[in-house]
């Protein structure tokens, strides 16, 4: 048997920005047993879920669900709505847009990636106004499609997606917004609907506390008419046949019933909470998290308090060290996963997930496995990033706890 367990007690920090921590209610419900997928529970069950799904994208239009990656529906969200040789206007926010510019050249786009010069597009957000500038250049609608990713989980960046449809909107253009939350639906304040997103993309593994294997494409009214006419090659991903069996609850070949069993659960956990509720519960963390690496006297990958990310942050290291190093000796001595640095930033940070399943005593667990890490590896901290973070929980009630 594979050796996973190389530790031999208590529980793995899994602190990287997705996968998440799995609650046990979820892997409960994940554990009953595979029902016929033709059959009526399972009609009911679908009913049920894509309803709630609905609500957490906050759109009143459908939502597909993939037994795929976050990557196979962002393919999803190309191939069903674009033509051979469409060019697509894609923001460059950090790793992940990086990778989904890449995907469109393959799929046969012609992807124009803008952003702000060397590395500082990688530490700010989407900045609407260079999109709004390029679109009104744009006089003959040549672009297609505007694509952001709301979380750029390799930065800890989360970026204003009403801000982008202000700018389309400010041009008149109609090109379709597109938008990856896969690693900030469920954490992030997000609105399919009131923004405009024309297709919003997401995953399971983050903000919804499940397994990775399911993901989404949210559509609206112009998504779905652009597919009619659009050229690219689908099937699997084809967005029509889904729809149909969907109307009933059911899916046109075999969906991944187990895990949604567990979505179906993830969703009933984060509509009981409150939306809200989950995100000041995010923002909450990601200050305490902050409060640390602040204390520590070291740099946040995000340079812009305004679009600091309550998911994850990226803290850079001291010129010299390898981040990597540093990240292996915490996962070797405590049982801790932080996430590497991607792409432009390898080796130059590390990422701190504070999504999903947390608490504040995990998160400091967390911090404290950070510290004694960075200190055994020679880094010269300024100040204790945990007492920092203890006393910003400590005087930073959650709303919860503060009314009793
Ligand atoms: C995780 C992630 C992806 C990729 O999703 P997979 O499930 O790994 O295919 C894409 N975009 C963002 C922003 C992500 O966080």
């Amino acid at each position: 048997m594979l050796k996973l367990d190389f530790h031999p007690s208590g529980r793995h920090f899994l602190q990287i920005p997705g996968p998440s921590p799995v609650p046990d209610r979820i892997l409960r419900a994940m554990s009953l047993p595979t029902i016929d997928h033709r059959g009526p529970e399972f009609g009911a069950l679908g009913l049920e879920l894509l309803d709630k799904t609905r609500q957490v994208f906050k759109t009143q239009g459908p939502v597909i669900v993939y037994p795929a990656s976050g990557t196979g529906a962002w393919e999803a969200a190309l191939a069903n709505t674009l033509s051979a040789g469409d060019t697509v206007l894609m923001y460059e926010t950090g790793h992940f847009a990086t990778l989904w510019q890449k995907m469109a050249r393959r799929l046969g786009l012609e992807p124009e990636f803008i952003g702000l010069p060397g590395s500082e597009g990688w530490r700010c957000g989407v900045q609407a106004d260079m999109i709004e500038a390029r679109l009104r250049e744009d006089s003959d609608h040549r672009i297609k499609a505007v694509c952001v990713v709301h979380n750029e989980t390799s930065t800890g960046v989360t970026s204003d997606i009403a801000a982008v449809r202000r700018a389309m909107d400010a041009v008149g253009h109609p090109a379709l917004l597109m938008v990856d939350t896969i690693s900030g639906l469920a954490s992030a304040d997000y609105r399919h609907d009131e923004w405009g997103v024309d297709v919003t993309i997401s995953g399971s593994q983050k903000g919804l506390m499940l397994p990775p294997g399911i993901s989404f494409n949210a559509l609206s009214d112009k998504a779905i008419e652009v597919s009619l006419k659009a050229g690219l090659p689908k099937s699997f991903w084809a967005w029509d046949e889904i729809l149909e069996a969907n109307r009933t609850g059911y899916w046109p070949y075999t969906p991944s019933t187990n895990l949604l069993y567990g979505l179906n659960e993830a969703l009933d956990m984060l509509l009981e909470e409150g939306l809200d509720n989950v995100f000041a519960r995010h923002q909450r963390w990601a200050a305490g998290v902050r409060a640390a690496v602040n204390a520590w006297g070291l740099e946040i990958q995000c340079q812009d308090p305004e679009v600091y990310s309550p998911v994850l942050t990226g803290v850079v290291m001291p010129e010299g060290v390898d981040a990597d190093a540093v990240r292996n000796l915490i996962y070797r001595r405590f049982d801790l996963s932080l996430g590497m640095g991607l792409g432009k930033a390898r080796g130059r940070m590390f990422r701190i997930g504070h999504l999903g399943d947390c608490n504040d005593l995990t998160l400091m667990a967390t911090l404290a496995g950070c510290e004694m890490g960075m200190k055994l590896s020679g880094i010269s901290l300024a100040g204790s990033g945990v007492e920092a973070a203890m006393h910003y929980f400590a005087e930073n009630a959650p709303a919860h706890a503060s009314d009793s």
